[in-house]
């Protein structure tokens, strides 16, 4: 296994958690808004409609 470091925002330059995308990324804030999650972190985990903002983090 390679040890690789955190993703880091290229716009709030700080760490990429699922979290920071669910709840804080003003990157991804249309994206939510689209996909009308909630923007509580638990409800949004809850919403398989999250899957396609994970897409995008990997992109
Ligand atoms: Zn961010």
């Amino acid at each position: 296994m390679k040890k690789e470091d955190p993703p880091i925002c290229n716009r709030c330059r700080c760490q990429v958690t699922v979290k920071h995308i669910l709840n804080e990324c003003t990157l991804y804030s249309t994206a939510r808004t689209s996909l009308h999650l909630d923007t509580d972190l638990f409800s949004c985990l809850k919403n398989n409609d999250v899957a396609p903002i994970l897409i995008l983090t990997s992109m």
